[in-house]
């Protein structure tokens, strides 16, 4: 189904919805104008038409997931918006000896992640548990490498399907090829110049559009809790082996209490209601491995009315900024009480191999002058969240203007303060351009 802002008629000749989505209706965050064009597809071959017709014809194209990783442009997006509402779920193998413990499950991209990871958590398989309520979907959760206490989603992931837009074919991606790193991959390097500003042929999507991801997970209902504010809310230590329903609902819980999980009422907006939907499971039944310990149901305040201000916490971009991967020498000159983990760099791209240094993006933020619920000016429609100094927050009304005018005001004060700069992480449409000479133009086959 394709439609522009003129709207469209189904087979049966009803007008569906009446025009084509703004940005705000298909983002977490709800900024940005209209969308010329927007395909919800069914079936990978309607996919992968979409995004060809679009590159054939020189058009910008935003593969959009469940739009949680974007900020909007209030212009709104001159292009074509494709939507994958495949929602199927294969589970290829699962072995029950105590030898071999391995499952291979492939996802289609359209599948919600949480749903995916509810749906694996109660099959009992071990891997994605602590990645609970991350917003979005499974296309997308490999293209920025979503984390969470302690898990990152590149150390269960196998192969991924890729369509590739410069040689128009299929291809299958290997985790090397996928060159996982902290909240990044080879398919979002690939959208950057080396100066980390929007290329002009492969922004706001990456070259390789991902069609399925595999995962390996571990036919185990058991998990070890590695992570200290995990094991914290848990009141365990670190190191013990938990069920992995009950790593579920506490991340939830966790997650809930930081306003860290989407508003579910946006599933409400007809153009994101069929994402909201369970995935469609097929392949091996599931097994007959028991949990252990009692099934702990997911927090009942991840889905409580909330107060309007709870509320709008939610109606973010989750992290707006990367913790920053410093020097030693940058790390020696922050305060005693700055958090410093020890971390080692890949090289490559001109970057040298070696060591350095991960601080907390929340602490600088904080500690340059900006608390939770900072705004730039009282009643101000973007906001820190008032339960999390790294969520952005749309209070209401808020435009991406107001959004990326209070990202700036911060990255400055943390500049100033600690000679750092503060990368956000969402893919930022908000005064973006396609190239000049984009329209007409089919992208050409090279490299990555
Ligand atoms: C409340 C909240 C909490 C969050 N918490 C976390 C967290 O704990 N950890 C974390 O890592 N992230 C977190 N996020 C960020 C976000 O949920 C993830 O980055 C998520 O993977 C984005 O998925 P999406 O489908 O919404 O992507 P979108 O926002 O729809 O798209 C993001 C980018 O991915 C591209 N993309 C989408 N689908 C495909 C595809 N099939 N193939 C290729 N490219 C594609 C888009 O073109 C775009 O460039 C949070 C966000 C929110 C709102």
């Amino acid at each position: 189904m394709t439609e522009d802002s003129a709207g469209t008629e189904d087979s049966a000749g009803t007008k569906k919805i009446s025009a084509a989505p703004t940005l705000a209706d298909l983002t977490t965050l709800r900024v940005g104008g209209p969308v010329a064009s927007y395909a919800a597809v069914t079936s990978r071959d309607e996919l992968i038409g979409a995004i060809l017709d679009a590159d054939d014809a020189g058009r910008p194209v935003l593969v959009i997931g469940g739009g949680s990783n974007l900020v909007g442009a209030d212009q709104g997006f001159d292009g074509v918006v494709v939507r994958d509402l495949r929602r199927g779920v294969d589970v290829l193998t699962e072995t029950a000896d105590d030898r071999t413990r391995t499952v291979r499950v492939k996802a289609e991209a359209g599948v919600r992640w949480d749903a995916f990871v509810k749906l694996m958590v109660s099959r009992g398989y071990e891997g994605v548990e602590a990645l609970s309520g991350i917003p979005g979907t499974v296309g997308a959760s490999v293209v920025q490498n979503i984390g969470a206490y302690g898990q990152e989603v590149s150390a269960s992931v196998c192969q991924v399907e890729a369509w590739d837009r410069a040689t128009s074919t299929v291809i299958t991606l290997q985790p090397s090829q996928m060159r996982f790193g902290y909240r990044t991959s080879a398919l979002k390097q690939g959208m950057y110049d080396e100066d980390g500003k929007p290329g002009s042929k492969w922004f706001p999507t990456p070259r390789f559009v991902v069609l399925s991801v595999t995962f390996a997970l571990v036919n185990e209902p058991t998990t070890t809790v590695d992570f200290g504010q995990l094991a914290h809310a848990l009141g365990v230590t670190t190191g013990t082996r938990m069920d992995i329903a009950r790593v579920r609902s506490t991340v939830l819980s966790v997650r809930a209490a930081k306003g860290m999980l989407e508003d579910p009422k946006r599933y409400n907006n007809p153009w994101l209601a069929p994402l909201g939907q369970d995935p469609q499971v097929s392949g091996v039944p599931a097994g007959t491995r028991k949990h252990v310990g009692p099934v702990v149901r997911a927090a009942a305040s991840a889905s409580t009315e909330l107060s309007e201000e709870l509320e709008h916490d939610r109606w973010s971009c989750g992290s707006f900024f990367i913790n920053p991967i410093v020097s030693q020498q940058t790390a020696d000159r922050l305060p005693q009480d700055a958090p410093r983990f020890p971390v080692s760099v890949a090289g490559g791209q001109g970057k040298e191999q070696g060591s350095a240094v991960k601080t907390s993006a929340a602490w600088l933020i904080d500690h340059a002058g900006f608390p939770k619920g900072f705004a730039l000016a009282d009643g101000a429609p973007a906001a820190l969240s008032t339960l999390h100094t790294l969520a952005l927050t749309n209070r209401g009304g808020a435009a991406a203007k107001d959004v990326m005018a209070l990202a700036a005001v911060i990255q400055k004060g943390v500049s100033d303060k600690f000679g750092i700069d503060l990368v956000p992480e969402p893919v930022v449409l908000q005064g973006w351009k396609p190239a000049a000479g984009k329209s007409g133009q089919k992208p050409d086959g090279e490299d990555a």
